[in-house]
């Protein structure tokens, strides 16, 4: 099965789409953390997304495409996945199917948020190395220093400052919002699902809506 997780950044992607791809034993493939890590690592690829990420744009279509491709070619990823954070363009869900045939995908899960919460949950977004989310209003934010998860220390990645999420955000409009119609064009099957509410029952939505 071949899924894609879509919605403004802060709607809880990253956190369902791991869940769900636990759920269903495929790879979770999230192109933010793969850059993050090419970033922490200094490849060249990282060197070249670092600054564009940090003022909330978008890497460049052929440098994300290379990435993607080569990921889905692993072993573990023939059964299926769940993307995140990719396709971000017209021209990168035009790559993936390409490569996949058939609009590339199986089904689109659209989380849906308003903006005002958004702006509320990034701005108390934090991570750790690993990519688990935190948010400091959680009551599992003890010390805020340590992930209470694998032991990684906590931060605050850049993007999530204040003055870069308003770019981020038209960024999704302008860029990524356009999608939504494509795979409407392409007959893709879409889920959408109310990201607000508990995580635990957001899951459950989606679980229902993909046993469909
Ligand atoms: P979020 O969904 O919270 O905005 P991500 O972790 O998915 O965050 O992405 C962080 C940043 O990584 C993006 O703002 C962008 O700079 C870069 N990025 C991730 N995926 C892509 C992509 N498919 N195309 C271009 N840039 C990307």
């Amino acid at each position: 099965m071949r899924l894609l997780f879509l919605g403004p950044p802060g709607a809880g992607k990253g956190t369902q789409a791991k869940r769900v791809a636990g759920n269903l034993g495929i790879p979770h493939i999230a192109t933010g953390d793969m850059l993050r890590q090419a970033v922490s690592e200094g490849t060249d690829l990282g060197l070249k997304a670092r600054a564009i990420m940090e003022r909330g744009d978008l890497v460049p279509d052929d440098l994300v495409i290379a990435m993607l491709l080569d990921r889905v070619a692993h072993d573990d990823a023939t059964d299926g996945f769940i993307l995140d954070g990719f396709p971000r363009t017209i021209a990168q869900a035009e790559a993936l199917e390409d490569r996949f045939g058939d609009g590339g995908l199986d089904a689109a899960v659209v989380i849906d948020v308003d903006s005002e919460e958004i702006v509320r949950r990034i701005s108390g977004r934090r991570v750790c190395g690993n990519g688990h989310v935190f948010h400091v209003d959680d009551p599992r934010w003890v010390d805020g220093e340590k992930c209470d998860q694998c032991g990684e220390p906590i931060y605050q990645r850049e993007d999530d400052y204040a003055s870069t999420v308003r770019n981020r955000l038209n960024v999704y409009r302008d860029l990524t919002e356009p999608l939504i119609a494509f795979y409407g064009d392409q007959g893709t099957t879409m889920h959408v699902i109310d990201g607000v509410g508990d995580p635990d029952s957001i899951t459950e939505s989606i679980m229902t809506a993909l046993r469909q």
